[in-house]
């Protein structure tokens, strides 16, 4: 049974490179002008109409057994407000938090055909934690007002002019990469299961549906524990700073630089493994969490400090 992990603060688990990245982002001084102007173009509308004309609405009624999943995953992690969630035929394997004002959760048909119960907590959780932690907003001035801005198209320019320049494209994507590790930690407190993280992990990097997961979870722990120190530790600094912000599959694809939006698959996994190494992960899973209002009170404690509610 999985721990509700009432009055639980995205401040428990944000990671410190996330932290980081947002804060040298909010010091750029274009930042403020974009994000009024993703208000005033209505892209949260626009965003909303797009989602109800062209993806499912899933419900109790329609998909019971996803939508009581997904309630669970709500609870797991103290959500008061449920974001509307939605199906789009896409057989990757992944979901999208979109709606700043309402949030919504778009998830891959893919998500739910290719991954089991848990695996399917851990990519919901993960999409929770970007509305928890409030990503929605900077995560979508990157993957719309940005790239609309970029093009130059005359009646795209939107009056921001030379705004939208490498001075702000580049730490706001290296912000929305970095937020990443964050969210994954979410979705490991919300499936509370490390074998279901790794097995997403594991078909985002590669194992066929024919295959199961678990005969590769060895291998694949230690190709994340390998990866930086052999791989990317020797690349000199021009060709790490242009795999690290850029796809070198869509550079070989397309001939084009786009920003990358996730960091390397292992890399993700190297950095959820240090954090449940460092044993952060049990600690917020093992407070005595009030579950009245989510107070963290002491082993010792009958009743909350907070509230006076008995704790069992
Ligand atoms: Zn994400
Ligand atoms: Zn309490």
């Amino acid at each position: 049974m999985s721990k509700i992990l009432t009055g639980l603060e995205p401040t428990e688990y944000e990671h410190d490179l996330d932290k980081a990245a947002l804060n040298t982002l909010e010091r750029i001084p274009g930042l403020p002008k974009l994000t009024k102007k993703f208000y005033e173009l209505g892209f949260e509308k626009l965003i909303r109409i797009e989602y109800t004309g062209q993806y499912l609405a899933i419900n109790k009624n329609n998909f019971p057994k996803v939508f009581n999943l997904y309630l669970q995953a709500c609870k797991i992690l103290d959500f008061k407000d449920i974001p509307e969630l939605y199906i789009k035929f896409d057989y990757s394997v992944n979901a999208m938090a979109s709606g700043v004002e309402k949030p919504m959760i778009m998830l891959h048909s893919g998500a739910i055909d290719l991954l089991d119960d848990d695996e399917l907590l851990f990519i919901l959780g993960h999409e929770l934690g970007h509305i928890k932690s409030g990503h929605v907003l900077y995560q979508m001035l990157g993957s719309m007002l940005v790239p609309l801005v970029s093009k130059g198209v005359q009646q795209f320019t939107l009056g921001l002019g030379g705004l939208v320049t490498e001075g702000i494209s580049l730490p706001l994507y290296h912000w929305i990469r970095m937020a990443e590790f964050t969210c994954d930690r979410a979705g490991l407190l919300c499936c509370q299961k490390k074998e279901a993280a790794l097995g997403v992990f594991m078909k985002w990097a590669g194992v066929p549906i024919k295959y199961q997961t678990k005969d590769f979870e060895k291998e694949f722990i230690n190709q994340a524990i390998r990866f930086q120190e052999q791989d990317y530790d020797s690349m000199d600094k021009f060709v790490k700073g242009i795999s690290q912000t850029y796809s070198v599959d869509y550079l070989m694809q397309l001939g084009q630089l786009v920003p990358v939006s996730h960091p390397w698959t292992l890399l993700r996994v190297k950095k959820l493994l240090e954090w449940v190494d460092l044993g952060k992960y049990e600690e917020i899973l093992n407070a005595i969490r009030c579950s009245n209002c989510g107070y963290q009170n002491t082993i010792e404690s009958k009743f909350c400090a907070n509230c006076g509610t008995s704790i069992k």
